[in-house]
């Protein structure tokens, strides 16, 4: 399966709650502030990074956020996949 860097803006997660729904594998919603915790995540800059396997539902939970907040990147790459 396919190593990818997921790039996370949680500071403009609008708790849509999409991601949950689609991936709670990988996204679980936070109750101190409504906002989604992208699971095993490290902070880097004012970002969440994650690197993982690619799944067809990390891929619909970047595709579907409303808000546009996740991204997923080839490891091998940097290229943009989501
Ligand atoms: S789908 Fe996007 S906006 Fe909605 S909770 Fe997840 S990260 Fe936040």
């Amino acid at each position: 399966m396919k190593k990818v860097r997921v790039v996370y803006d949680r500071e403009r997660c609008i708790s849509a709650v999409t991601c949950v729904h689609l991936n709670p594998e990988n996204w679980v919603m936070n109750r101190k502030d409504a906002k989604a915790d992208l699971k095993g995540s490290k902070k880097e800059g004012d970002k969440w990074i994650l690197e993982t396997e690619m799944t067809r539902y990390l891929q619909m939970a970047a595709e579907q956020c409303p808000a546009q907040v996740i991204e997923v990147y080839d490891l091998k790459t940097g290229k943009k996949l989501f």
